[in-house]
C-alpha cells in the first residue's frame, strides 16, 4: 500500500513503537502501543475547554510528548501516529472537517502534528476507529465483517469488513446515531427528530429522568448526585438499577429496547457477523442492558436473519478507539495489521511453578496468587472480591474477570491450584461468552504450561495458595 506521508523507516530495539490518541470532547488520551498492540503507556488529560483549537492542539501534543518520555523515547521514534477525533474528518488532507463537540473545525491537526514531529500520522473519526480496533483485537478478532455501536453521551458506530473501514462516499459512514428511531421524536443535537442518539444515549436518559423528577416521580438518584440531575455518571445509573429504582429502571428499560431495535436494524441492513456493544453507559449497565437486547434480537421474525449478527460486548473497552487509531496509522504507513505478514506477536514473560504456594514470574517470585494481564505485567490477585462477593476466595466471578481482562485478551488461562480448588461461576462464562474470550481452566502447573506455549493475545489468573 502507498504511504502518502512518505515512509520513514523507525525502529527502536527491534519493537516499533506508535501513538493512538483520542481527541476527545472531555478528555484526550495518548497510549503508546506496541506493533502487536501492547500497550506500554498511557497518558490521559482533560480537554482545555472555552479555549481556541491552538491550545487543544498544543495540550494533545503535551500528552503525546508526555507518554512517549516516560519511556525514554521520543516522537521522532514512533513509526506512526494515529489521532481520533469526534467528527467528520478528511484523512488525506489530515483535517477535521467538523466537530460538532469540539472547537476543531477546519483544523489541520493531522498535518500540523506530522510537520512539527516528522512522523506520519493518520487521521479518523473516533467511533469509525473503536470498530477497527473491535475488529485488530477485540470482540471482533475472529469475525469477517463486524458493526460497533458506541453509547456514550452521544451513540457512534463503525463497520469494518475484511480489516477494511466502510467509511462512505463522504467520510460520513457509520453514523448509526442519526438513524430517525421514532418519527416526530424528541431532538437531536443534529437537528432532526427522533434520533437513535436522541432516545438512547447516555444524555437522552438523563433529560428523561429528569423530566420524571420534575414530574413529581422519586428516585434514589437525587440523592446520589446530591440534587444536580445535570450530569448523571454512567456508574450512578448502574447503582441506581442495582438499588430497584423504578424510574431509572423504566428509563433505561426503554433506552435498551431501542438499542435492541437498533441492532436488528443493522442486522436487516448489512448482515454483519458480529455487532460489537461499547461505550461508558454500555460498560457500566450490561448487566440490565444484554439481556433486553439479547431477547430482541432472539424474536427477530425476519427469516433467514435470525442466525446471524451475533452481539458481543466491548473486549477492549477505553483502549478501543488507540487501538483502532493506532491500526489505521499501521494500514497508512504499509504494515497492516490485518495482513498476516504484518501480524507482530506480543512479548509476554516466562513463568515457572515452582511448589504449590509458589509460582515464578521473570525471575521473580509470589507466594501468592497472581493475574498475569495483557500486557505482560503482573498483578497481585484480590482475594478479597471474591469473599465480598461469594464468602470464599475459591469462587470467580465477574469482579475479578473484569481485572484479569482489561485491556481484552483472546484466552484466559486459569490456574485452579493443585487439584482444581478455583472454578468460575455462571456470571463469570457469560462475562467471556459476551466479550468472545476463550478460557482454558487448568491445574495451576498445566495452566502455567499452557500459557507458556500459547502464542496469543493472552492473561491468566493463578491460584497459588490457599
Ligand atoms: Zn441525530
Amino acid at each position: 500500500m502507498s504511504d502518502p506521508w512518505g515512509e520513514v523507516e523507525r525502529k527502536v530495539s527491534n519493537v516499533r513503537f506508535y501513538l493512538g490518541v483520542d481527541v476527545g470532547g472531555t478528555k484526550i488520551q495518548a497510549s503508546l502501543v506496541e506493533g502487536s498492540g501492547t500497550v506500554v503507556g498511557r497518558e490521559k488529560v482533560s480537554t482545555p475547554r472555552n479555549v481556541g483549537p491552538d491550545q487543544v492542539v498544543a495540550e494533545v501534543e503535551r500528552a503525546m510528548e508526555v507518554v512517549v518520555k516516560a519511556k525514554g523515547l521520543q516522537l521522532r521514534d514512533l513509526t506512526a501516529i494515529g489521532i481520533a477525533v469526534p467528527g467528520v474528518v478528511d484523512p488525506e488532507a489530515g483535517r477535521v472537517v467538523v466537530t460538532p463537540n469540539m472547537n476543531l473545525d477546519g483544523v489541520a491537526i493531522g498535518t500540523r502534528i506530522r510537520d512539527r514531529y516528522k512522523v506520519p500520522v493518520a487521521l479518523g473519526n473516533d467511533c469509525n476507529l473503536g470498530a477497527l480496533g473491535e475488529a485488530w483485537l477485540g470482540a471482533a478478532r475472529n469475525a469477517k465483517s463486524m458493526m460497533s455501536i458506541l453509547v456514550g453521551t452521544g451513540i457512534g458506530g463503525g463497520f469494518v469488513r475484511n480489516g477494511k473501514l466502510w467509511r462512505g462516499a463522504r467520510e460520513a459512514a457509520g453514523e448509526i446515531g442519526h438513524i430517525v428511531m421514532q418519527i416526530g421524536g424528541p431532538q437531536c443535537g443534529c437537528g432532526n427528530h427522533g434520533c437513535f442518539e436522541a432516545l438512547a444515549s447516555r444524555s437522552a436518559i438523563e433529560r428523561d429522568l429528569r423530566a420524571g423528577v420534575a414530574a413529581g416521580r422519586k428516585t434514589v438518584l437525587t440523592e446520589m448526585v446530591k440534587g444536580d440531575l445535570s450530569v448523571i455518571r454512567s456508574g450512578a445509573l448502574r447503582d441506581a438499577l442495582a438499588a430497584g429504582d423504578e424510574l431509572v429502571t423504566e428509563v433505561i428499560s426503554r433506552a435498551s429496547e431501542t438499542l435492541g431495535y437498533a441492532c436488528l436494524t443493522v442486522r436487516h441492513l448489512i448482515d454483519p457477523e458480529v455487532i460489537v456493544l461499547g461505550g461508558g453507559l454500555i460498560g457500566a449497565c450490561s448487566g440490565f442492558i444484554m439481556p433486553i437486547v439479547e431477547r430482541i434480537i432472539e424474536n427477530d421474525r425476519l427469516p433467514g436473519a435470525r442466525k446471524g449478527g451475533h452481539v458481543f460486548l466491548s473486549a477492549l473497552g477505553d483502549d478501543a478507539v488507540v487501538l483502532g487509531a493506532v491500526a489505521l496509522a499501521r494500514i497508512q504507513v504499509g504494515r497492516n495489521p490485518f495482513h498476516k505478514e504484518h501480524v507482530v506477536a506480543a512479548k509476554y514473560p516466562q513463568v515457572a511453578w515452582q511448589r504449590f504456594g509458589e509460582v515464578t514470574v521473570q525471575q521473580k517470585t509470589y507466594a501468592r496468587d497472581v493475574y498475569l494481564l495483557v500486557d505482560g505485567s503482573v498483578k497481585k490477585r484480590k482475594k478479597s472480591l471474591a469473599k465480598q462477593s461469594y464468602g470464599d476466595s475459591h469462587m470467580v466471578g465477574p469482579e475479578e474477570l473484569e481485572k484479569v481482562c482489561k485491556g481484552g485478551p483472546e484466552i484466559v488461562f486459569v490456574g485452579t491450584g493443585e487439584s482444581n480448588h478455583l472454578s468460575l461461576n455462571e456470571d463469570a462464562q457469560r462475562f467471556l461468552r459476551q466479550r468472545s474470550i476463550q478460557c482454558e481452566s487448568l491445574p495451576t502447573p498445566k495452566a502455567v504450561e499452557a500459557y507458556n506455549k500459547s502464542a496469543r493475545r493472552k492473561a491468566a489468573l493463578l491460584h497459588v495458595t490457599c
